[in-house]
């Protein structure tokens, strides 16, 4: 058999093997002894990202003069990848500091804005929380409420979001409301308030199926003073700008969130190779199976493609660029499915221990059925990847060129 001669396009630099090294290293000691523990309490993980934070890996995307590493979207990616291999909750905080708010302050942030937030977040010392949805504005983002009103020589924000993650946790919410006059589309923008504001409150916190120690919470907006200085990106009601400028931001957000669940389908992965190797029914292995080979096959199968999905999208963004949308749209949509699967042959591999709470598989499932709606539902990633590809459009990435079938 011969064997590659060729170059891995995705193959990671000493740098990027030394992240990955480091975030697996301190996730297997700092993340996983009490991962369980927290999912039973739904205690927040807040030893943890101190313990992230004191090992540099909550500094990843923050720019270096904010003191952070400066590093893309392919860093961020493999560090999610390592702590939600062992805990889907505590990488969400990763993710909520590399591919939430911050990064959006940091693209379209003032330097105000800037100071205020990026040096805490990388330190660890707070964490932004992303108020989107509401009740009657999720996969219809657009149809959202909250609005500002023309205060003085700033305004007031009134409104409720739902399902923030860790907003209950967070020093502060960036908010997507709408601009005095906009309707639909036209007139969202954004603003970044801290959570101690006069007028902000946390009306509830979701218990969900899974993700127990990063739960989300509802947020209520009443007359809330904003200025000038807590706006990220202001909207014009005559247009769609901003909202185009925030969702595009998403992508970086949907991203990650691929990342956390090929990170979390390859721990259950290894968890049930493992298994399977030392379980010993009539004198073999169960890993000699041939029919259990062939779900380890598939697994597999699913898995590396959703991982190369994503490694294009996130190697298509460079080191300060946004990844493009129809390649995360496909990477997300790959990722939940191949975690999905993955999570649940892997419950079934192990038979009755699969199933049980004393053994980290049926959590891993539950936390990553959770990531198949948050950042944009599968649905809505095979609405945009179809419209897309209906009109002919294609990847920008130039290992897949249109065709003419005609
Ligand atoms: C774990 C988790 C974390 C989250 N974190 C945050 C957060 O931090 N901040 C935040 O703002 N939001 C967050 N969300 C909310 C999330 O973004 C929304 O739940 C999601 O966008 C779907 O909106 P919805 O729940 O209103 O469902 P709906 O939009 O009502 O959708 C219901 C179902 O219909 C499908 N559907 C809707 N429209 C279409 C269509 N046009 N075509 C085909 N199918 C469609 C959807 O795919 C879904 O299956 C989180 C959600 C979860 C589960």
């Amino acid at each position: 058999m011969g064997t590659a001669r060729g170059v891995d396009p995705f193959a990671e630099s000493e740098d990027q093997s030394a992240l990955r090294q480091l975030a697996r290293e301190t996730a297997q000691r700092e993340v996983a002894p009490d991962s369980r523990s927290r999912d039973e309490s739904g205690e927040a993980p807040l030893t943890v990202a101190k313990a992230l934070a004191a090992a540099d890996l909550l500094r990843v995307t923050v720019p270096e003069e904010y003191g952070g590493l400066g590093y893309g979207d392919v860093e961020a990616s493999i560090v999610l990848e390592e702590v939600a291999r062992v805990d889907v909750s505590s990488a969400i905080w990763c993710q909520l500091t590399f591919n939430g708010p911050p990064r959006g302050i940091q693209h379209l942030g003032s330097e105000r804005l800037k100071q205020q937030w990026l040096p805490s977040v990388a330190d660890g010392d707070a964490l932004l929380s992303i108020g989107i949805t509401e009740p009657d504005a999720g996969s219809a983002v657009h149809q959202m409420r909250t609005s500002l009103t023309k205060h003085g020589s700033g305004w007031r924000l009134n409104g409720y979001k739902n399902f923030s993650t860790l907003g209950h946790v967070a020093q502060g919410i960036l908010v997507w409301c709408r601009w005095p006059g906009g309707s639909g589309a036209k007139g969202i923008g954004a603003v970044v308030i801290p959570t101690d504001r006069q007028g902000v409150s946390i009306t509830g916190v979701h218990a969900g199926m899974g993700i127990h120690s990063a739960t989300e919470a509802e947020v209520a907006f009443d007359d809330v003073e904003v200025t000038e200085d807590d706006v990220l990106i202001a909207g014009d009601p005559h247009n769609t700008d901003a909202f185009k400028v925030l969702l595009g931001h998403l992508n970086h957000e949907r991203c990650g969130n691929a990342s956390m669940c090929v990170g979390a389908a390859q721990g259950a992965f290894e968890y049930a190779i493992s298994h399977l190797n030392d379980r010993i029914i009539d004198g073999q292995p169960l890993a000699d199976r041939q029919g259990l080979q062939w779900k380890l096959a598939d697994m597999a199968i699913e898995l590396e493609s959703a991982r190369m999905h994503l490694r294009r999208a996130v190697h298509l963004a460079g080191v300060a660029g946004t990844p493009p949308p129809l390649e995360t749209a496909m990477a997300k949509a790959a990722a939940n499915r191949a975690a999905k699967f993955v999570c649940d042959e892997s419950i079934q591999l192990l038979g009755g221990y699969g199933y049980s709470r004393e053994y980290p598989l049926e959590r891993a499932y539950r936390d990553i059925r959770g990531l198949c709606i948050g950042a944009g539902t599968i649905e809505a990633q095979l609405n945009y990847v179809g419209s897309n590809v209906a009109r002919g459009r294609s990847s920008s990435s130039p290992g897949w060129v249109p065709q003419n079938f005609g």
